[in-house]
């Protein structure tokens, strides 16, 4: 049996783990897909690799505040484990983040270079590793939702929900690859596209909400409150 003292301590040691596997899964996935997508001519994939890269970085940053709330915090509010501060500006940074990496990516599917040299047609080993991914991502969802329920962490509850966006992601690699299998080698660029279009959007919607939570706040305040 756990005492009542204990389980903030526990809790916030589970919002860590769960954030760890996160960072480990994603660097394992990232350089699956931008190595094998890059080999395997699928344009889909690497964009979607590069979307795991930002989500690796995302990672590094939810560590970043679960450490600050555990170092700032105490007593009761450590059960939290991430200060609203601190989960604000962490949500605006992943933002900044995602507008970044989709205008590049956006950028890179309109360059006529880009468009010019889709003749390839794709790997079957683009398939097997967009598959792959498609499953880890459902997987880390529901790991990262059940983790973030039992530490009553907004920031892990968030990340888990962006892990099921990162599963559609890779089922829009998928088809592209797909479509590319079929004879249609401009589908796997198209979804390169869709998922930069899908990035942009997590990223305004990141800000956007960082930006309404920090102007809510009274002035003054700080971390520390
Ligand atoms: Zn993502």
């Amino acid at each position: 049996m756990t005492s009542l003292s204990e389980r903030p301590r526990q809790s916030r040691g589970s919002s860590f783990k769960a954030a760890y596997v996160s960072a480990t899964l994603n660097a394992a996935l990232m350089t699956m897909q931008i190595v094998i997508g890059h080999f395997a001519h699928s344009d889909g994939l690497v964009a979607d690799g590069i979307h795991t890269l930002s989500d690796l970085a995302a990672d590094g940053v939810v560590i970043a505040v679960l450490f600050l709330g555990a170092s700032t915090a105490s007593g009761r509010r450590a059960a939290g484990a991430d200060g609203s501060f601190h989960a604000s500006l962490a949500t605006l940074l992943i933002g900044v983040l995602l507008i970044g990496t989709a205008v590049e990516m956006l950028w890179h599917s309109i360059e006529p270079a880009t468009i010019l040299s889709v003749s390839k047609t794709v790997r079957i080993s683009a398939l097997l590793v967009a598959v792959f991914v498609m499953l880890a991502k459902e997987t880390l969802f529901r790991y990262m939702r059940a983790e973030a329920k039992l530490s009553h962490s907004s920031v892990l509850l968030a990340s888990a929900w962006h892990a099921r966006v990162d599963a559609v992601s890779a089922l829009v690699a998928t088809l592209g690859i797909l479509g590319s299998m079929a004879g249609v080698p401009i589908l796997d660029h198209v979804a390169a596209g869709v998922i930069g279009l899908m990035i942009l959007r997590m990223g305004y919607s990141n800000c956007w909400t960082a930006l309404k939570d920090l102007a809510a706040r009274p002035l003054g305040t700080t971390a520390r409150q």
